[in-house]
């Protein structure tokens, strides 16, 4: 249903911006295209330039250029665009929207920053929306926002170009950029509501499991030695487990995400909580300095990190947003409450059982790591009435766990022993006919 729409609506979007060409934008405000369509070569020329096979605009290239005083931006685009640029704080960041295009940029691209600019990442931020996100060496100022058209066999160009300026200013800029985005001050902005997942809140004879697949869009997550990404696997892997559980006929299952977009970590938890499901799963791949580690390990939500690689997990798994470029205004904790506490210590019991299942039928099948029940301060862990895990597959920093994720017959056991797992789990409920849901 959303989609022949959505992609309608890009279709018109493409056109609309293909027709405006020269855009130029300022800081957290776009204004009106320089010269009229007519006279815009790209509007009345033969295309020429690259299209992707969808339509949308293609970033061809990117470079940054200057030093510490002016650092630029350049990225090479197949056709003329609008973009949004403005700067968020903690780190400090500076957020380049644009409408939804294909990045054909090399492997690596953004990794190495100059001048300014430490590094910078690009993808799908929310359907419809592209997005790059720039890490600063320090508070900047955006002197100047522009796309050039494309002329004399040069490709249009979206520039940025960024000056240092003082910790008071980048602040008061932050500020006024949310305020001319309208954001809200205490929920990430830039995010549908609607994640077009939906399900019924009533009571019903089957467990409704909510499978969460990490990052995707410009998270990518941790990446492999041969440049594979962490969100490539994660998909997959939980479409895999999905249908596993599906074939069953005891469970009802979800995804947060059924495509490489981007989901804030607060809207993870949303979902699993609107849809008042009985489980929760987030599945991602994880990454070590040491190369030896391995083994796959399954986390539940703890104030306390059972030990220091927990925390270290916790605390990549938690950058998402930050890496996304989610404005967090008042990313702050639940207040706490002496019946959430009491919820929280049901889903606590019930978090620590589906842990302990997951482990005993994993270990048959699948390499686990030396210590595979860890707890930590996972933020997409973090709802208080739905019992969640977060299952790490295996290492990409390890050879061996990489080519086991890379290795189908591996995937397919594996996901098997997790819905045995589950099904141990709800085993007790789903003998006694209990309903589920609609907490
Ligand atoms: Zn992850």
């Amino acid at each position: 249903m959303r989609r022949p729409n959505r992609v309608f609506a890009l279709a018109a979007a493409a056109l609309l911006f293909s027709l405006l060409g020269l855009s130029l934008v300022g800081a957290g405000r776009a204004s009106a295209a320089a010269g009229d369509a007519a006279s815009d070569p790209a509007a009345t020329a033969p295309r020429t330039e690259p299209v992707a096979p969808s339509g949308l605009p293609i970033a061809l290239g990117a470079r940054v250029a200057g030093d510490t005083e002016r650092t630029r931006l350049v990225i090479d685009l197949s056709s003329g665009l609008q973009a949004t640029v403005f700067p968020l704080a903690d780190p400090n960041r500076v957020v380049i929207d644009l409408p939804e295009i294909r990045f054909d940029l090399p492997n690596g691209t953004g990794e190495e920053g100059r001048g300014l600019i430490t590094t910078w990442r690009y993808g799908l931020f929310a359907p419809g929306k592209s997005r790059i996100v720039v890490d600063t060496t320090g508070p900047v100022a955006i002197d100047r926002t522009f796309v050039l058209p494309a002329a004399d066999g040069q490709p249009a160009r979206l520039v940025v170009d960024l000056v240092p300026t003082t910790a008071a200013a980048f602040a008061a800029k932050v500020a006024e950029a949310r305020a001319a985005r309208g954001a809200p001050t205490t929920t990430p902005d830039g995010i549908a509501p609607d994640s077009g997942v939906t399900a019924d809140r009533t009571r019903r004879t089957r467990p409704l499991i909510v499978l969460d697949p990490g990052h995707g869009g410009l998270d990518t997550g941790a990446v492999a030695t041969d440049g594979r990404e962490e969100k490539t696997i994660t998909l997959p892997f939980a479409q895999l487990l999905a249908q596993k559980l599906a074939e069953t006929g005891k469970f009802e299952v979800k995804l947060t995400r059924d495509d490489d977009t981007f989901l804030p970590l607060d809207r993870r938890v949303e979902i699993a909580r609107e849809l008042a499901a009985d489980l929760f799963i987030s599945i991602h791949t994880d990454s070590a300095p040491q190369p030896y580690v391995r083994g796959a390990t399954v986390y539940t939500v703890s104030d306390r990190a059972s030990d220091a690689e927990a925390a270290a997990t916790a605390a990549l798994e938690n950058k998402s947003d930050i890496i996304a470029g989610v404005d967090l205004p008042n990313a702050s904790d639940e207040v706490a409450d002496i019946l959430l506490d009491l919820a929280r210590r049901e889903t606590r019991n019930f978090s620590r059982q589906i842990s302990n299942a997951l482990v005993t039928e994993m270990k048959t099948t699948t390499k686990l790591n030396a210590n595979p029940q860890r707890a930590a301060g996972f933020r997409v862990l973090r709802a208080h009435d739905v019992p969640s895990v977060l299952v790490e597959l295996g290492y990409l920093t390890n050879k061996d766990d990489e080519a086991r994720l890379e290795d189908a017959a591996w995937r397919e056991k594996t996901a098997v022993a997790m819905v045995g797992a589950i099904e141990i789990f709800f085993g007790p409920r789903l003998a006694q006919g209990r309903e589920f849901g609609g907490k």
